[in-house]
């Protein structure tokens, strides 16, 4: 018999090994006590510093969070101009949703660490589609914008960072600063040109008590650049490719409606499998390759790399099937592929006898937007993902980064394809488990000049999937 694990390795566990405060109450969001029960402890521990920086940002919360003293004070003030704003205890990261979910937790996670490197407190303006998906994450504390926030429905008056910018280059810094800043840092927005990785615009930015945070990228190798943040970054992440994995599970706990559906589907058709291979199957331009293609595209990948056995050719035999299982777990808009596989392995015997089984839970067939239950199958999906063993995923979707980064897994991505062809290889491992920041800034502030952020920083990289993005390694 295998000795019980003891009662201290039990609340590590419990707790992700310190990321997690145990005064939360239990009920109120089950999987942020639970998950550790679907998931294998995570190989990478948190940092001692990483600890201390989650624990002060919750003492920063609780005292500045909504309907606080600061908060009202701040929020009554509106657009009003001061001097002073530098020295108000309380300063705001308001986060605001752009894109599909993926990228929305992408933004999420760097907009958490970008808060707790400037002392900042962070607030959602979640939407009906946001607000059931996750728990509150920060203990006696709110991380709801209040509909009481000044600029709730109309932000067209405020001051925006780029016009900031430019006038600073004009004026003196004597000048009156803005209470309410616009940082727009959509990937559309300004050809990637805004300087938000320079520490001029950091000391510009850190004297404004609210930003408004507009994004949909996973901006965090630019905080990276940021010599100010580094000495603090280091101790924070001594492997730097855990930004995501710790920022993602100390900050994103399935609600309880979530949670049910995930613990159902994971013990219908994945609990008693001895291995989870989850397929992420995004298609961005459907013409481009057929679902047959990129099947056989799959296909050759889990051959390759052994995560899925071939098929017996000679043999349709089912009576020497060995015990052991593979449970496939499709996530895809398309039922297509769930389908086809799942046909697949009915009809045919593995070499090595293994039964595999297939499971896709949704197809929603169009990526909706405002839609509550449509983003609930997405975040349960993306969840389940991120419980599986080995993950495979499709280029350049941010979907299939939050879940290989939450499950710490490096996903063999799939090569884009065309036509009839399987591309060769058909997929490469991913060197990292951080997620691709796609449009990253191509400017040394320093030099004044273009610059190829891999030459400066030894553990950036261009992603396998999107080759002027970067991501830390
Ligand atoms: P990306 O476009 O692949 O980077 O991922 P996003 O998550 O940002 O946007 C895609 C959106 O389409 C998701 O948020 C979902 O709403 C929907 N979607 C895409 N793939 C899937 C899937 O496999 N399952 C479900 N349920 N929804 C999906």
């Amino acid at each position: 018999n295998a000795p019980s694990p003891s009662t201290t390795t039990v609340a590590n566990n419990k707790l992700l090994d310190g990321l997690l405060v145990s005064s939360f109450d239990g009920e109120s969001c089950l999987s942020r006590y639970q998950s550790y029960l679907y998931r294998k402890a995570s190989p990478h521990k948190p940092s001692k510093y990483l600890i201390f920086k989650l624990r002060n940002y919750e003492h920063l919360h609780q005292s500045c969070g909504p309907y606080t003293k600061f908060y009202n004070n701040i929020m009554r003030k509106g657009t009003k101009l001061s001097q002073n704003n530098a020295s108000t205890k309380c300063k705001y990261l308001v986060w605001t949703a752009s894109n599909g979910l993926g990228n929305r937790i992408l933004t999420l996670a760097a907009a958490f660490l970008y808060a707790i490197l400037t002392d900042r407190v962070l607030l959602v303006k979640f939407g009906a589609d946001m607000f059931g998906l996750f728990c509150e994450p920060f203990p006696d504390s709110s991380w709801l914008l209040p509909r009481n926030f000044p600029y709730w429905k109309d932000q067209k008056h405020i001051e925006t960072y780029e016009r900031m910018l430019k006038k600073s280059k004009v004026n003196s810094s004597q000048e009156l600063l803005p209470s309410f800043l616009i940082l727009n840092l959509q990937h559309t927005h300004d050809g990637h040109n805004n300087f938000f990785h320079c520490d001029r615009s950091q000391d510009l930015l850190q004297k404004i008590p609210v930003l408004i945070l507009w994004s949909d990228q996973y901006f965090v190798p630019s905080l990276f650049m940021i010599p100010s943040f580094t000495q603090d970054l280091n101790k924070m992440f001594p492997e730097k490719d855990t930004v995501f994995h710790h920022m993602g599970r100390y900050l994103l706990h399935p609600s309880n409606e979530a949670w049910e559906i995930i613990r159902k589907i994971y013990e219908a058709h994945l609990a008693k499998a001895n291995e989870r291979i989850g397929l992420q199957i995004r298609v961005f331009n459907t013409h481009r390759a057929s679902h047959q293609t990129i099947v056989n595209e799959i296909m050759a990948c889990t051959l390759r790399h052994r995560l899925l056995p071939d098929f017996d050719k000679q043999d349709s035999t089912t009576s020497l099937l060995k015990k052991t299982s593979k449970a496939v777990l499709v996530a895809s808009l398309f039922s297509e592929y769930g389908e086809k596989l799942k046909t697949m392995y009915r009809a045919n015997t593995t070499l090595t006898r293994e039964v595999i089984s297939v499971y896709q839970p949704s197809h929603e067939e169009n990526q909706k937007s405002n839609d509550d239950m449509h983003n609930i199958k997405a975040w349960t999906e993306i969840y389940l993902l991120s419980l599986c063993d080995a993950l495979i995923t499709s280029p350049k979707s941010t979907f299939g980064y939050v879940a290989h980064s939450l499950g710490g897994l490096k996903p063999w991505i799939l090569q884009r394809a065309y036509g009839e062809t399987i591309p060769n290889p058909p997929c490469q491992r991913a060197k990292s488990m951080e997620p691709c920041f796609h449009y990253p800034p191509k400017y040394d502030c320093r030099a004044n000049s273009t610059v190829d952020f891999t030459s400066l920083f030894h553990y950036m990289k261009h992603c396998e999937d999107v080759s002027s993005g970067l991501r830390l390694v």
